[in-house]
C-alpha cells in the first residue's frame, strides 16, 4: 500500500531529491557509526574511542593511530554500491532526480552511476597533501609504504578529504546541499535517524508536500513526513523505481 503511495508520487514528481545517512551503506556491507552493531557499539581494541581517533587534534597529536584506525575502520574498498544506490542513479538517468544529498563517506553513490552527489562529510576517495595541496587516491593512501601516506612531491602528510569531529563541514557543499532541498518537489530522506547535525536542519528547508521517510526506526521527523516507509532502503526503492 505504501509502495503505491511511493510510486505515483515519484511519477508527479519531476525535481526529486534524495538525502541519506549510514543506513544505505550498512546494506553494502558497511557498518553505521551509531546503531546496534556499528563501530561505536562494537568491542574497541583502540585505546581511545573513535569518536577521539577521528577528531581533527587526534588526527595531528596521534597521526600514525589515526591512519591505523583510518585504513581499519573507515575504508570498505570492496564494498559493492547496492538496490538502492542503483535505484537512485537509475532516478537521476530518468531526469526526474536531481541531487543526492549523503553523510556517507564512501563513494558508492558515484560507484552506481550517480552524477549530482553532495556529499557532507567528504570522501575517502580524495585526499590531498596537507603542504603542497596535491591530490591523491584512496589507492594511494592504501598502498603507501608507511602507516603515515606521505607526498611523493614534498613528502608532507596526505590527509583524506573527510570531515573529522571538531572540523567544520564545507560551506559551498551546505549551500548547494540547501538550495537542492528548497526546490525540490519530493524529498526522499533514507537511511538516517535525523538527530545529528547536519541532517536535521537541512530537512526544514523543504518547502513541498512529497516527504518520504525510509528508516527502520522511528525519527523526529516522523510527525512531518507525508509518507514513512519501516523497511530497508533499498527494497523500498528498488520495488518503486
Ligand atoms: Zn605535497
Amino acid at each position: 500500500m505504501e509502495f503505491d503511495t511511493f510510486r505515483e508520487m515519484i511519477e508527479k514528481s519531476d525535481s526529486i531529491v534524495f538525502f541519506g545517512g549510514a543506513g544505505i551503506s550498512t546494506e553494502s556491507g558497511i557498518p553505521d557509526f551509531r546503531t546496534n552493531g556499528g563501530i561505536y557499539n562494537q568491542k574497541n581494541t583502540y585505546s581511545y574511542p573513535p569518536e577521539v581517533m577521528l577528531s581533527h587534534s587526534f588526527f595531528i597529536e596521534h597521526t600514525k593511530e589515526f591512519f591505523k584506525f583510518y585504513k581499519d575502520k573507515m575504508i570498505y574498498k570492496d564494498a559493492k554500491p547496492n538496490a538502492a544506490h542503483i535505484a537512485l542513479a537509475e532516478l537521476e538517468r530518468r531526469g526526474k532526480l536531481k541531487a543526492v544529498i549523503t553523510q556517507n563517506i564512501d563513494g558508492l553513490h558515484q560507484a552506481a552511476g550517480s552524477k549530482n552527489v553532495i556529499e557532507l562529510h567528504g570522501s575517502v576517495h580524495r585526499n590531498n597533501c596537507m603542504n603542497c595541496n596535491e591530490s591523491y587516491d584512496l589507492d594511494y593512501v592504501l598502498n603507501s609504504p608507511e602507516i603515515v601516506p606521505q607526498c611523493r612531491k614534498c613528502n608532507g602528510i596526505v590527509k583524506p578529504c573527510v570531515v573529522l569531529y571538531e572540523e567544520p563541514l564545507d560551506t559551498d557543499s551546505i549551500n548547494r546541499a540547501v538550495d537542492f532541498i528548497e526546490s525540490a518537489d519530493m524529498l526522499i530522506v533514507g537511511g538516517t535517524s535525523l538527530v545529528v547535525y547536519p541532517a536535521a536542519g537541512l530537512i526544514q528547508y523543504y518547502r513541498g508536500d512529497r516527504l518520504v521517510l525510509i528508516n527502520k526506526s522511528e525519527t523526529p521527523y516522523d510527525g512531518k513526513a507525508d509518507l514513512i516507509i519501516r523497511d530497508s532502503i533499498g527494497k523500498a526503492l528498488s520495488r518503486v523505481i
